[in-house]
């Protein structure tokens, strides 16, 4: 019997292993909410919410304040039916990191009565993917000595923050350039450049001989217009990320043509959100990466087994658990250098 029976909530806290930082300031730790789901025969699905007061304006004691009325809305309700659990959850418009947390522990509870993987019940498209790891805002000397390790330990794709100084990004993102071939490269500007000085930005790489694969988020969420013009006058990729959280922001974006790619993020979106955007994104020839916030392995585990059963993910910045101080590695993959393998 699959009747959920109980949903428990469980505060976490875990310590960047060294300050992460972008154009908005930086963190030490970070909050998250463990969600346990209990079925009637005994089964536990385990999901986790991190929320981000930056992206959704959510903090742990407003979620944890929800739990008596998450149980309201789904004690009772069958894992079976999920996708009648998906649009009650779809309500939680203003915690999506809960909704997140809420829907995956559902499916998790499901595919474990069902004696399958997740990734498989998400269409069991690839057994593996590949995750970049991120360069955030420090000095100059310090941003290209990151970048140095983080291809020193064998990642090919480096997801660099930018947005602060627009003339040492210049130079960091140059630097690492050329002393890193063979990666492809993610710059996040997270919404800190004005439209004119984002298009200046690409122009003053691409005359410097410099390739990168996706420039995300490179203006404000709500300036669309402003994306729009970044994305054709940019000879790189243009990735809305803030800017695209529901699937109406992504409706909204496609018949702007703002942006040649999304950056799906289950803390935005929700499992629900997350497969409605890629649906529209693939109708719509959007390219697609999937991101993080501060989940730990117990939550990112939630994004490996989406991408890899959905598998339409070309670029992966699942890195969050692997900057966190764990006791123990909670996902249900292996991570093995940049790879990433469920089973
Ligand atoms: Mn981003």
């Amino acid at each position: 019997m699959s009747r959920i029976k109980d949903i428990l909530f469980t505060l976490k806290r875990y310590n960047y292993k060294r300050p992460f930082c972008i154009a908005y300031g930086f963190v030490t730790e970070t909050e998250n909410i463990e969600i346990e789901i209990i079925t009637e025969s005994g089964v536990s699905g385990y999901g986790e919410s991190a929320p981000s007061f930056r992206i959704s304006g959510e903090t742990t004691e407003m979620l944890l304040a929800l739990q008596p009325k998450i149980r309201e809305m789904i004690l009772n309700k069958d894992v079976k039916n999920y996708r009648l659990i998906f649009d009650i959850t779809d309500r939680l418009i203003s915690s999506p990191s809960l909704k997140a947390g809420v829907q995956f522990a559902v499916i998790d509870a499901f595919c474990k009565e069902g004696g399958i993987g997740v990734w498989e019940f998400f269409g069991g498209v690839k057994d593996e993917i590949e995750t970049d790891r991120t360069v955030s805002v420090r000095p100059v000397e310090e941003r290209i000595n990151e970048a140095l390790e983080i291809y020193r330990e064998g990642f090919r794709v480096i997801k660099i923050k930018v947005g602060e100084n627009l003339e040492e990004d210049l130079v960091v993102i140059c630097e690492v350039y050329s002393k890193t071939r063979g990666c492809r490269y993610i710059v996040d500007v997270n919404g800190n450049y004005t439209p004119k000085e984002a298009v200046y930005f690409v122009k003053r790489l691409y005359s410097s001989g410099v390739d990168i694969s996706v420039f995300e988020q490179p203006v404000n969420r709500y300036d669309i217009e402003g994306l729009k013009y970044v994305r054709f006058n940019s000879p790189f990729p243009v990735c809305a990320d803030e800017s695209v959280k529901t699937r109406y922001d992504a409706l909204r974006l496609i018949k702007e043509e703002a942006v040649d790619m999304f950056n799906i993020k289950l803390m935005k979106s929700g499992i629900s959100d997350a497969i409605a955007i890629v649906e529209l994104a693939k109708t719509a020839n959007i390219r697609l990466m999937i991101g993080c916030v501060s989940e730990s392995s117990l939550g990112i585990n939630q994004s490996v087994q989406l991408a890899c059963g959905i598998g339409c993910f070309d670029f992966c910045d699942l890195d969050s658990h692997l900057m966190l101080e764990e006791d123990s590695f909670r996902g249900t993959f292996k991570q093995v250098g940049s790879k990433m393998i469920v089973e």
